[in-house]
């Protein structure tokens, strides 16, 4: 590809795929039978920085753009689609208090998160997938407190032992809509909040996905972000820039894929020859590889559009929606290129091929990305 690389994107891609090689794929295979991150791998991450890529220097992170954690997901996804995960969520869930965040709420949970607090970010309920409007957790104001009462449900970062801090969606003047909604931040040991059951997943299963609880959970006033009454509109921006993250999830787990069906298409023999040597595979290969470049190719022009401060939410959407498909679709073809091999544990294509599944999910399934990118090209 043409694409030009800062020195900076550079060295952190090589200080990341050297992580992913040497700690991640030893380690991937047993925390996804054991369903749990291995709480060092955690640790060396949040040493490396990499829990604050994007939060500014002076609040102890690294002060790199969209661009850097892409790079960064696509090659932790290359050998554990879960750790990418928990990265990616994290860059995400404190976007809100970065861009509107007051000085006081960025002192408090940027430099947090930048230390290796983990973060989340809870949108969903029960009543709202898709249609996130329908939003049904209220927070009412009691003198400097709020009163927060609700569920979220499907919320990743937060787990038995991991999830310090979240931002919530919550519904503060009912008459208003969309408009009165607003973003807070709940700490872990809020009183009257609490975690429901670890989610059982098909794929990324070492990463943690939980229910929340709030039963009057008392909040002070100060941990709203930004203006009452806009909540949903930064909930929407910060899922423009997550949705980049969650497609250099894709691009990562399809990228790692081709090159293991090339090199086993290379090595297996039947009918006495390499199995490459048949044009049915090599198709299969040539199809790969130009998804793969085309995904990358997007990826790359959302983020570094996000990072020239202009608005993404059609190519993020476009980006997320291409990457989340391809990778299920190089995922499979890579598996069945390692047929009964690629079948059983012992190889890693079982295991990507269902991590690979999560993409066209969340943060906006497929078709609600085609949704947006209708309404932005009808515009
Ligand atoms: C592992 C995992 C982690 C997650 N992490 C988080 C998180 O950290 N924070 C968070 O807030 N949420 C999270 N989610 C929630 C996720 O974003 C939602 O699952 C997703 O938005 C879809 O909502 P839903 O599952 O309720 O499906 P639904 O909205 O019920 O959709 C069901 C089907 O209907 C389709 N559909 C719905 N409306 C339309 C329409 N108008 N036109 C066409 N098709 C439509 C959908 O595309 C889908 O195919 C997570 C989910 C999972 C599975």
């Amino acid at each position: 590809m043409g694409f030009v690389y800062t020195e900076e994107q550079e060295s952190i891609r090589a200080l990341v795929k050297e992580f992913a090689k040497n700690e991640l794929e030893p380690r991937a295979p047993k925390m996804d039978q054991e369903e749990k991150l291995d709480p060092e791998i955690i640790r060396m991450m949040q040493e490396m920085g990499l829990m604050g890529i994007g939060i500014p220097e002076e609040y102890g992170g690294l002060g790199m753009g969209v661009m850097e954690k892409s790079i960064v997901v696509e090659e932790l996804a290359r050998k554990c689609a879960s750790t990418a995960e928990l990265i990616s969520v994290q860059n995400m869930a404190y976007m809100a208090i970065l861009k509107h965040g007051s000085e006081e709420l960025k002192q408090k949970y940027l430099t947090k998160a930048a230390q290796g607090a983990i973060c989340a970010f809870a949108l969903t309920e029960p009543s709202a997938g898709s249609d996130a409007a329908n939003i049904k957790t209220t927070a009412v104001v009691d003198g400097d407190e709020y009163v927060i009462n609700g569920s979220k449900c499907f919320i990743s970062n937060m787990g038995p032992d991991e999830g310090d801090f979240v931002t919530i969606l919550a519904i503060t003047d009912p008459d208003a809509g969309v408009k009165g909604f607003t973003a807070i931040v709940v700490d872990r040991d809020a009183p009257g909040f609490s975690l429901g059951r670890r989610e059982e997943k098909m794929g990324i299963r070492a990463a943690d996905v939980s229910e929340l609880f709030f039963e009057n959970c008392r909040v002070p006033v100060s941990n709203t972000v930004g203006e009452p009454g806009k909540g949903f509109n930064y909930f929407m921006e910060s899922l423009d820039g997550g949705r980049i993250g969650m497609a250099s999830q894709a691009l990562g787990i399809a990228e790692e894929a081709l090159e293991l069906a090339v090199n086993y298409a290379k090595t297996r023999e039947q009918f006495k020859k390499p199995i490459a040597k048949n044009q049915g595979l090599q198709w299969y290969i040539a199809d790969m590889a130009t998804k793969v470049e085309a995904a990358r190719a997007l990826i790359y022009e959302a983020a570094t559009t996000y990072d020239r401060g202009e608005n993404v939410s059609k190519i993020a959407a476009i980006a997320k929606y291409y990457a989340a498909e391809i990778g299920v679709q190089v995922a499979d073809k890579a598996l069945q290129i390692h047929s009964g091999y690629g079948y059983m544990r012992d190889y890693p294509l079982e295991r990507m091929y269902r991590d690979a599944r999560i993409v066209p999910i969340y943060e906006g399934t497929s078709e609600v990305q085609k949704m947006i990118i209708a309404r932005e090209t009808l515009k």
